[in-house]
């Protein structure tokens, strides 16, 4: 019997058996997404890789997942203490463009990269623009109920109110108290944050409501507990996002959810840890970014970088180099091309001991690195060809390297080859066996080697 799957919550700060709140095998997931004033970098696509995996191992265990996914299009401000321009406004100002035309336009960009790594798409992907009615009912109903105060720029959040504000990260918030760095002007608190920012007077941005508390826009944090309380209820089952998100973003989200509803929003919260660039967190805001075009651009296959994010762990940060991007390129080429070489057999089963030993390492809290070296043992060990390619087909719908889509490049074959290939073919079919060997010898004599298949036949170079 392979282990139960087993995920480290970081609430708990501990390994915790996963049991779904709802019986019958539906489980619910909401993970943050892009903030589309500029292209998503690799480091972001390290950590919806990670949470695509965790749900490919939801779903490996038998549940289907419903996965919620923001798009946050307005209210995400330069700063997380809820000062700067909105990071929207900025872009639009960067590019020349209007705000709607760069959320519209990074957002398809964003979703053209997901489809090139093999993320599948969220069950239900959600603008913060598109649920401003939501949060403004979310934010009055907090007021109501007494958990807000107001400023001259905003509506804020009071975090005295929750006596556990700040646990998910296991802040110090009397310590935040006292020190006070941070200018924290009209707010009463350090921790405090905007839920309803007015528009300054005389000034018209371009994304702008009308609220109880005149024209403005929500603040960032309220958005996702608006949209995840109305796609997946009071209380679901897993919520991530990336480590940055621990002490700020999930934090207030969390605080919000507890104060109105009296949850902490989810059972699990999954975090992603950190891609690095010369040893320091890949930022739009700062330093060096790499997107996953500068990757194709240099000739790199995009599923190459998703075999590199396999290859750690996703509670480990991750350093990017060059080095390691060749590694994982020349990792997948080799697995493709010996999966490719295996024999279809439509009546092969997955091998059931490697299966276990498979299950065992994803769900002992997705160590997908340890289940990657399980699959290189299957296939470089003695089952039949037909079941490890079943076998590798089967733990490919984890890795979402996508295996069985792939094929050797075809232009890469020189035509005198493709034409002794072809003409091999038609030999073979009117049984003409010495004229097909002939033509075999000579495809070895240019470096080739031929394998018939039931669909036709493949070519690789002579290794
Ligand atoms: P953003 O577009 O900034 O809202 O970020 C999208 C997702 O990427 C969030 O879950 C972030 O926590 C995550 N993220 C940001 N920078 C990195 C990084 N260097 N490595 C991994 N994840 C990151
Ligand atoms: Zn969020």
């Amino acid at each position: 019997m392979p282990v139960p799957l087993t995920l480290y919550d970081n609430y708990a700060r501990a390994l915790r058996p996963f049991v779904p709140l709802k019986p019958g095998g539906d489980v619910g997931l909401y993970t943050c997404g892009p903030t589309v004033y500029d292209y998503q970098h690799i480091g972001n696509y390290r950590t919806f890789l990670f949470e695509d995996t965790l749900r490919r191992v939801l779903e490996w265990n038998g549940y289907r997942v419903k996965h919620v996914m923001n798009v946050t299009d307005v209210g995400h401000l330069t700063s997380d203490a809820d000062t700067g321009e909105d990071k929207m406004e900025k872009g639009a100002r960067r590019t020349g463009k209007s705000a709607w035309e760069i959320a519209q336009m990074y957002t398809d960009a964003f979703l053209a990269d997901l489809k090139l790594l093999n993320i599948e798409d969220p069950t239900i992907l959600c603008r913060a623009t598109d649920h401003i009615a939501q949060q403004i009912a979310f934010i009055a109903d907090l007021e109501k109920k007494g958990f807000t105060y107001r400023t001259s720029d905003g509506i804020y959040f009071d975090t005295s109110t929750q006596a556990d504000y700040g646990y998910l990260a296991r802040l110090d918030v009397k310590g935040l108290e006292a020190g006070k760095r941070v200018d924290i002007a009209e707010k009463r608190h350090p921790t405090d944050f905007a839920l309803w920012k007015i528009s300054p007077p005389g000034e018209k941005r371009q994304m702008e409501w009308d609220s109880p508390w005149g024209r403005g826009f929500p603040g960032w944090h309220i958005e996702c507990s608006a949209m995840a309380q109305l796609y997946l209820g009071d209380f679901f089952d897993i919520h991530c996002g990336g480590e940055d998100h621990i002490p700020v973003h999930h934090t207030n989200e969390i605080a919000q959810t507890e104060a109105r509803v009296g949850t902490h929003l989810a059972n699990f919260w999954l975090h992603g840890y950190f891609l690095l660039l010369n040893d320091a967190k890949m930022a739009k805001s700062a330093g060096e970014f790499l997107r996953l075009q500068s990757l194709i651009d240099r000739g790199y296959d995009p599923l190459a970088y998703r075999y590199l994010c396999l290859t750690g762990h996703y509670r480990s940060q991750l350093n990017f180099t060059w080095d390691a991007l060749d590694a994982a390129a020349t990792g997948l080429a080799r697995m493709r091309q010996l999966f490719f070489a295996l024999a279809i057999d439509p009546n092969a089963k997955p091998d059931e001991l490697y299966v276990e030993r498979f299950t065992d390492c994803v769900n002992d809290d997705l160590n997908v690195p340890r289940a990657l070296a399980v699959a290189w043992e299957a296939l470089r060990g003695d089952l039949l060809p037909a079941q490890k390619r079943v076998t590798l087909a089967s733990f490919d719908r984890v890795f979402g390297l996508a295996l069985e889509r792939w094929t050797p490049r075809e232009e890469s074959i020189p035509d005198q080859v493709k034409a002794l290939a072809d003409a091999r073919a038609t030999a073979r079919k009117a049984k003409n066996w010495a004229e097909a060997d002939r033509l075999r010898d000579a495809l070895h004599a240019a470096g080739w080697e031929m394998e018939d298949r039931p669909d036709g036949y493949s070519l690789k170079r002579k290794s």
